[in-house]
């Protein structure tokens, strides 16, 4: 995919109405015949599936061996197409993901395959992948310190990293000498309230490579799975500093 190898940070290329391409012709069909219900053809390239299935299932294990998906939580994803993600099923072992862990849905949320359902915050990556057309990957994760930086950071509703030189590790930033901006919006089990959260900030023209969930956890994405992992150690990275020099000043945020 062209967009892959862009190399303009991916907030400045977000768009408000995201052009939808045909579907793709002469690709495999996944699950047999699109289902009548299914509102756009059924159409996915098999190879490209199942790269991103590997390729999810390598993060989950990373992220699950570093205590960042507790309990079942967290969810990933990758772009197929210009209309589809390959995403987490929900209630699975990060740490443990096969290919059966994994499902299809259009960019609107929906499942391709009417007998799985996707987990309510499938809604938060196909909305990443609609407001940025060269997000290629979303990790959202459930650290310790993604948590507490979290509540801690809420009342301020963002949290500044300046000085830092890991802010160079996010796209776009090639300097210390930059002010990196994570927002927190306050946690909702109503995914369009928290959606609604996120296009607010962008239609700000803010930038924006992350966000916190209060009491919650982060989502991050880049052009493909090794930036958006890349993105989310830097993130933690910068989260447990800030988290460091909170205790050891014994200040607030
Ligand atoms: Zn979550």
């Amino acid at each position: 995919m062209r967009e892959l190898h862009q190399t303009a940070p991916l907030w400045q290329r977000a768009s408000q109405k995201p052009r939808r391409a045909p579907p793709r012709r002469g690709s495999v069909t996944l699950t047999g015949p699109a289902p009548r219900s299914t509102p756009i053809a059924a159409q996915i390239d098999r190879a490209r599936l199942e790269a991103c299935a590997h390729q999810i299932a390598a993060a989950g294990r990373a992220l699950g061996a570093l205590g960042w998906t507790p309990a079942t939580s967290s969810n990933f994803s990758m772009r197929l197409d210009a209309q589809h993600a390959a995403v987490t099923i929900s209630g699975r072992d990060k740490g443990q993901l096969g290919s059966d862990d994994i499902m299809v849905v259009d960019l609107d949320g929906r499942a391709l395959d009417p007998q799985l359902r996707p987990s309510a915050e499938t809604a938060l990556h196909t909305q990443i992948y609609r407001r940025f057309a060269a997000a290629g990957a979303v990790l959202h994760t459930h650290s310790r310190a993604q948590s507490v930086a979290s509540r801690l950071f809420a009342a301020r509703g963002v949290v500044r990293f300046e000085g830092w030189e890991l802010q160079k590790a996010i796209a776009g930033y090639s300097s210390h000498d930059s002010v990196l901006e994570l927002p927190v919006f306050a946690n909702s089990q109503d995914m369009a309230v928290l959606a609604r959260a996120v296009d607010g900030w962008l239609d700000a023209g803010r930038p924006l490579h992350g966000y916190l969930i209060d009491g919650h956890g982060i989502y991050t994405w880049g052009k493909d799975m090794p930036e958006a992992r890349r993105h989310l150690e830097a993130l933690q990275f910068l989260l447990e500093c800030e988290l460091d020099l909170i205790r050891l000043r014994g200040t607030r945020p």
